[in-house]
């Protein structure tokens, strides 16, 4: 998600610092970008960057941040004009998440994990040669972030890979699950995730032409429910497993991954696909309004300068 943005918005000398690194895996990134009072609503975010000299100083908390733990760096759209409305007053930035002011706390799930923390940031000073994108373009540089999050999330697996390889595996190998009612279910879950994961396909080779647009919604969209759906049809698979639960402790996952985990895991782990990356009432939103054209959400803040919002 970091990478195609500096691709898209950063200097030459932000690409050559960071691309290969990322690429790599050898520097990890999170994204700072949900705060408490500021998640579907993303263009309200509140955290400051106010400048001094050739740096911003940054003031904030952010929330859900995944991954904030192993990071060394973050990508974080901050409030640099109040004067402005809300879209129009944020620049983004790169933040290194090593600098001195920068906390970072778990926030644990339903899971037993703590896969993402709370992040205060106190007096961070950014230099402005980590600014991305111009002063006051913000939303258009998290704009080409969460579109690329999206497809992310959403697209680019081999045939049964996730959860219907889980439950298409149970099927092949345990002949005691197997009824003509499951069997039903099984194919419906087969074809709506192959659809899924062919529009899915397409959806990232056309990447090579260009940034991802909204229809990366859709996509996003179908992943969350077939992966809700097919962890709750596991879970009919293997009721048993359902019901207990490996361990409560809390751990701080290192990788991303559900397919080392038992099914009762894989369901409650689920439960966040239809949250994180935007929910799935704000990418219906996103497919009515920017896919489909139809008439907008209400949105009683637009064109009030965002210090003249009531918060
Ligand atoms: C597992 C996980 C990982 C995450 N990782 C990160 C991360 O690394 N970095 C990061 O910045 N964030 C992360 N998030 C946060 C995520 O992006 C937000 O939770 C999400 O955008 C929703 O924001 P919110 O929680 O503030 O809910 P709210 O925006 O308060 O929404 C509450 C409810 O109201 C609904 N709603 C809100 N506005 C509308 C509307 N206009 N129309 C219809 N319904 C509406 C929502 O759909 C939701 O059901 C993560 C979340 C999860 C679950």
């Amino acid at each position: 998600m970091a990478a195609p943005t500096i691709l898209a918005f950063g200097s030459a000398e932000m690409q050559q610092r960071y691309l290969r690194p990322l690429f790599a895996c050898t520097e990890i990134w999170c994204q700072l970008f949900s705060e408490p009072g500021a998640g579907s609503d993303l263009a309200g975010v509140a955290t400051r960057a106010v400048p001094d000299g050739d740096e911003w100083v940054v003031d904030g908390q952010k929330v859900w941040t995944s991954g904030a733990h192993n990071a060394d760096f973050a990508i974080l759209p901050a409030r640099t004009d109040t004067s402005v409305p809300k879209h129009a007053g944020m620049t983004y930035f790169v933040v290194d998440m090593t600098d001195p002011g920068v906390e970072v706390r778990p926030l644990r799930q339903i899971t037993g994990e703590a896969e993402f923390n709370e992040v205060f940031l106190s007096g961070v000073r950014v230099h402005d040669r980590n600014r991305v994108g111009a002063v006051g373009e913000g939303w258009k540089v998290a704009t080409t972030t969460l579109n690329n999050e999206r497809v992310a999330i959403g697209a680019g697996n081999d045939r049964e890979a996730g959860q219907i390889g889980l439950v298409t595996e149970r099927w092949r190998t345990d002949p005691s699950v197997r009824t003509p009612g499951t069997h039903t279910e099984l194919m419906r879950w087969w074809v709506e995730t192959e659809v899924t994961r062919l529009a899915g396909e397409r959806l990232r080779q056309g990447l090579e032409a260009g940034q991802p647009g909204p229809e990366s919604s859709a996509m996003k969209l179908a992943f969350a429910q077939q992966a809700q759906q097919v962890s709750g049809f596991a879970l009919e698979l293997a009721p048993e497993e359902g019901l207990t639960y490996h361990d409560w402790t809390m751990v701080r996952p290192e990788g991303g991954s559900f397919l080392g985990h038992g099914p009762g895991y894989r369901y409650l782990r689920a439960k966040g696909n239809s949250i994180e990356g935007g929910t799935s009432e704000i990418m219906r939103n996103v497919i009515a309004e920017r896919v489909l054209g139809l008439p907008p959400d209400h949105r009683p803040d637009k064109g009030i300068a965002f210090k003249d919002v009531p918060r």
